[in-house]
């Protein structure tokens, strides 16, 4: 399965808006992008300035979506991406693959975009990095951050996760990380890429169990690292556990300027890609962002709810909220009470959430009127309101405490309260026949 055939699928489905006129990636690609952003079209740049590349973007820019790359629906969808979690699949490694269509030996002829107006040049926003431990038992694959530094050399941005670990471990050892970064997958992988997954469990493997055992890997030709058979562009590279730069100043998930800080340097030493190849972009703070980072993180928080009310319905992120630090969760609760422990176990399940509401199961979770509706008339703030005070939560909200992360935390228990009377709470509703039922649906295909 390859992002061009999804694309394929999704030109069918009337989903792709063709940008036929010359588009440079110094800020134009990304102003087009933003001004598409939440708009849900899929972008592809046929011409861009001084490139014979076309570009690809927004690709996962809609929930549904990403849905369909799964072929899945929203409740398939958490159980699919929980079932990937706990039982993954290794990938089969083949030899030929299209990537290997062409050979270069820089980053020159790729159109890498410039996004914002503070950033410190062009950066690399959707790529998939694969590498292992020197003794080869752990894998990991994670999106990272590249910025150009200048036709052979990348600083990434490593948060101290996976992949930090594994170079912390490099360095130990006295050698420099083999990667490969891949640009250009399939949805599923950029999914598993970002999932939540333990040390030591390879994100390849969770993408073939989503992918349904059809993700093939190939070996790099230069490194120690596996890639996508059918990525469009593959970098072989490795991380230098010397160098290291000033990486930033990029934006990040909010939408605001990230800090500086001194970050290690990639060099490369091949590139390979299909003869005809889409450059994937990925606009940082774009909705794209927020899904591939929030989505797995809503599947936690509906685990975790789900232990302690007896159904949860949906769980939203919402992108008004960056995908991260607001959620809305739809329950059918049996007692009162219920509802503080879903907003207890949402806060618990992905601790960068700062605000949480929780609604009855016939309030829709991604309509904020509704929620909106549902805290006008079924909450009161001196009963329903929890206020948590210095704990831990995301450096990324630029309200919290940026030396210590500490923040407040606030939960909206937006349930109708089991105390009064039930048809109080009732939207009431108007009877309905298929014959109105037709001519809406006439008028609304007008
Ligand atoms: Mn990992």
């Amino acid at each position: 399965m390859s992002l061009r055939k999804f694309l394929r699928q999704m030109e069918l489905e009337k989903q792709v808006l063709h940008v036929k006129d010359d588009v440079s990636t110094r800020f134009e690609l990304s102003y087009m992008m933003k001004s598409f952003d939440n708009r849900g079209a899929i972008l592809l740049f046929e011409k861009v300035k001084g490139y014979n590349t076309k570009v690809v973007a927004n690709v996962c820019g809609s929930r549904n979506r990403i849905y369909t790359a799964l072929a899945a629906s929203q409740n398939e969808f958490y159980k699919k991406l929980t079932e990937a979690w706990h039982f993954p699949k290794k990938p089969k490694i083949v030899r030929n693959s299209a990537v290997k269509e062409v050979f270069e030996n820089d980053l020159s002829k790729i159109p890498i975009l410039t996004h914002f107006e503070k950033d410190a040049g062009p950066y690399i926003t959707s790529a998939v990095v694969h590498a292992k431990s020197l003794d080869g038992n752990v894998e990991n694959v994670s999106i990272h951050r590249l910025q150009v530094l200048d036709k052979k050399h990348l600083a990434i941005r490593l948060v101290p996760r996976h992949l930090f670990k594994l170079w912390q471990a490099a360095k130990n050892a006295g050698k420099d990380l083999d990667v490969s970064i891949s640009i250009g997958v399939h949805p599923a992988i950029m999914l598993a890429a970002s999932s939540p997954v333990p040390f030591g469990v390879s994100e390849f493997e969770v993408a073939n169990a989503l992918m349904n055992e059809k993700l093939h890997l190939i070996e790099c030709e230069h490194v120690n690292a596996c890639a996508p058979a059918e990525a469009e562009l593959v970098l072989e590279g490795r991380i230098s556990i010397e160098k290291e730069v000033d990486e930033g100043p990029f934006v990040d998930i909010t939408g605001t300027y990230d800090i500086v800080r001194k970050q290690p340097v990639v060099e490369i030493v091949g590139v390979m890609h299909r003869k005809d190849y889409f450059y994937q972009a990925l606009l940082p703070s774009g909705a794209e962002h927020k899904l591939l980072m929030g989505l797995p993180h809503e599947v936690l928080i509906w685990e975790a709810v789900s232990k302690v009310v007896p159904k949860v319905h949906a769980v939203n992120l919402s992108i008004g909220g960056s995908g991260w630090l607001h959620a809305v969760v739809s329950i059918e609760k049996q007692l009162d009470g219920d509802g503080k422990n879903a907003l207890l176990a949402a806060f618990a399940a992905h601790p960068s959430l700062k605000h949480a509401v929780v609604v009855d199961s016939d309030i829709d979770v991604f309509d904020a009127s509704d929620v909106e509706w549902a805290v006008a008339t079924r909450f009161q703030a001196n009963e329903d309101l929890i206020i948590i005070n210095n704990v831990r939560g995301s450096t990324l909200d630029s309200s919290a405490d940026q030396e210590t992360g500490l923040t407040t935390k606030m939960g909206l228990d937006a349930t109708r309260p089991f105390a009064k009377p039930k048809e109080k709470f009732e939207r009431a509703k108007i009877p309905t026949n298929k014959h109105v039922e037709a001519l809406v649906n006439k008028l609304c295909s007008l």
